[in-house]
C-alpha cells in the first residue's frame, strides 16, 4: 500500500480517460462540460444527423442500400457507420476488416459532401458484399472498386455548365475517374505511383463499364432517382415470379 505505483497508475489512467473524452461515442455516464468536448460532441451529432438525411433522402445511397439488402447484406446505421475525427483532409473510408464505413466528422460540413462520401463508401461496401474482394493483397481489386466508386458516386460530375460546355463531358469524366481512383489508392496503400497507375490501367475498361447496381452512370440526382426506380421495379418483378 505504501508504494506510489498505484497512484501513478491512476494518474495515467486519468489522463487516458481524458483522451477518450475526445471521442464522444466512448464517453461514459460522466458528462464532460469542457468547451472542447462539447464542440466535438456537436460535430459528432451533426455528422450523425447528416448521415440520417443522406440515408433517408439520397437516391444513390438508397439504391445501394436496397441492392445490398436484396443480396443479403442489410445495412444497419449504427453497426456499419462510424462518425469519427480523422487525420488531415480525409473525408471517409471503408474498414473492410470489420465492414464499417468511417465518416470524418471533422472534415464533412455540408450535406452534399456527406451524400458524396456516403455514396462512395457504400459502393466499396457493395463490392465487398457481392464479391470476395481481396482489399489488402490484390491491388487490382482495390483499383477496381475505386474506379467504380469514382465513376458511380457522382463525384466526377461537372457542376459547372461553362466547363461542361468547354470540354468534352465524356472525356472529362473518364479522366476524372482515373485520377481519383489513383489518388484513393495512393492514400491508403504504400505503393509507388507507377504500381498504382498500372493497376488502374489494367482494370479500367472492365471496372469503368461495370455499372451495378445503377445500370447507368448516374451523373446527377435525377439519373440516380431513375436508377432507383428501375431497381425497385426490377425487384418487384422478381418478387412476383
Ligand atoms: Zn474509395
Amino acid at each position: 500500500m505504501g508504494n506510489t505505483e498505484p497512484d501513478r497508475d491512476r494518474q495515467q489512467q486519468g489522463k487516458e480517460d481524458y483522451g477518450y473524452g475526445l471521442f464522444p461515442e466512448h464517453q461514459s455516464g460522466k458528462a464532460r462540460k469542457g468547451l472542447l468536448a462539447e464542440s466535438l460532441f456537436t460535430f459528432n451529432h451533426k455528422c450523425r444527423l447528416m448521415l440520417q438525411v443522406t440515408l433517408d433522402t439520397n437516391p444513390y445511397a438508397k439504391l445501394l442500400i436496397d441492392a445490398m439488402k436484396s443480396s443479403g447484406c442489410a445495412i444497419d446505421k449504427d453497426r456499419h457507420f462510424s462518425c469519427e475525427d480523422c487525420d488531415g483532409t480525409v473525408s471517409g473510408g471503408f474498414d473492410a476488416e470489420i465492414s464499417q464505413i468511417v465518416l470524418c466528422q471533422n472534415n464533412i460540413h455540408q450535406q452534399k459532401h456527406m451524400n458524396r462520401v456516403v455514396t462512395h463508401e457504400l459502393i466499396h461496401t457493395f463490392d465487398h458484399c457481392r464479391a470476395h474482394v481481396d482489399w489488402f493483397h490484390n491491388i487490382k481489386h482495390l483499383a477496381c472498386s475505386e474506379i467504380r466508386a469514382a465513376n458511380l458516386s457522382g463525384e466526377c460530375t461537372f457542376g459547372n455548365e461553362l466547363l461542361r460546355f468547354n470540354f468534352g463531358l465524356k472525356e472529362h469524366h473518364q479522366k476524372c475517374v482515373r485520377e481519383r481512383a489513383l489518388r484513393s489508392i495512393l492514400a491508403v496503400r504504400e505503393v509507388s505511383k507507377e504500381t498504382a497507375t498500372k493497376a488502374v490501367d489494367e482494370v479500367f475498361d472492365t471496372c469503368f463499364n461495370d455499372l451495378e447496381p445503377f445500370g447507368r452512370i448516374p451523373h446527377n440526382k435525377k439519373d440516380a432517382k431513375y436508377a432507383y426506380r428501375e431497381f425497385q421495379n426490377r425487384s418487384r418483378y422478381y418478387a412476383n415470379i
